[in-house]
């Protein structure tokens, strides 16, 4: 059997915290323990967000942790043909739809909705795609594509769900609720997500089965807020013919107030502690690793 690969996968949109270290630490220690490698992708599709001094503070702060990677870095903002291709598969199964609907339409949709009786809401607390953009006649369609106008490309999930059997993944951490073992996916709690849009080859789910795949992941250990964003990277992949990596969910690191950190809060951000002098036996300590 060749030797595991796992990944850590950071995205340069702020520095980082105590949450990206015990991510990082625990990728660089099972991957010891189990003769594998680490491999680092930066995650920055989104070219909004993301910024230069962001992916190299992201160096800077895992030479501090001591943490090395193998191979080369890949960085998503270099492989956008290869989300176009991911795509272009789904495309040809008949699984994507272009909804025209700006942020502010769908938060009005929704409202409205809410108005009547309690609106389906994913499992990140953020409300379904409401709207009817799949059932738009194709003259209509092709009319606003060919205008210009901006959308979102989203999968069909009731179609998509039609071409799969049921979905499982292989489980070694533990999500929010304690599941662990085998786990039934759930996709359909996502409702239509966003795969790409008009401006941007792929979303998050897109790239990171797509990057998986290509960088041969065997292990994905990350935080438990992606916990059931893994029901749509399994979707994904069967879709698209990949294979299941096995998964590892960590706890997460939370603020004294019981709040998942965010990347603005100085208090635990490491370039914040490298300067108070703590070291990365510290670091290990803190985010209750030895
Ligand atoms: N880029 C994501 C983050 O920084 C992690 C994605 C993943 O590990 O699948 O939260």
């Amino acid at each position: 059997m060749s030797p595991p690969v796992f990944r850590f996968a950071p995205s340069p949109n702020g520095y980082l915290h105590l949450g990206h270290a015990l991510s990082a630490l625990l990728n660089a220690d099972m991957a010891r323990q189990a003769d594998g490698r680490v491999l680092l992708r930066i995650e920055d599709i989104d070219a909004s967000r993301c910024r230069p001094e962001y992916e190299q503070a992201v160096y800077e702060d895992l030479a501090w942790l001591g943490i090395t990677w193998d191979g080369p870095v890949r960085r998503q903002s270099e492989h956008f043909d290869d989300y176009r291709a991911a795509l272009a598969k789904l495309e040809a199964q008949g699984l994507v739809y272009p909804s025209f609907e700006s942020r502010a339409e769908i938060a009005a949709m929704v409202a409205a909705r809410e108005a009547q009786a309690p609106w389906l809401r994913d499992p990140d607390g953020a409300p379904l795609y409401p709207g009817a953009a799949k059932d738009m006649p194709s003259d209509e369609r092709a009319r606003r594509l060919a205008s210009g106008a901006p959308y979102a490309l989203r999968l069909d999930m009731a179609a998509a769900l039609a071409r799969v059997d049921a979905l499982t993944w292989q489980e070694t951490g533990t999500g929010p609720a304690g599941e662990t073992g085998t786990i039934a996916a759930d996709p359909a709690a996502w409702g239509d997500v966003v795969l790409a849009r008009k401006d941007t080859p792929t979303s998050y789910h897109l790239a990171v089965a797509a990057d998986d795949a290509a960088q041969g992941i065997t292990d994905v250990v990350r935080g438990q807020d992606l916990f059931h964003a893994t029901a749509v990277h399994r979707l994904l992949q069967a879709l698209l013919g990949l294979p299941a990596p096995r998964y590892h969910h960590h706890r997460l690191v939370l603020d004294p107030d019981g709040r998942k950190l965010s990347k603005s809060t100085q208090a635990t951000g490491l370039r914040e502690l490298r300067a108070r002098g703590l070291t990365a036996g510290d670091v290990r300590r803190l985010v209750g690793l030895d």
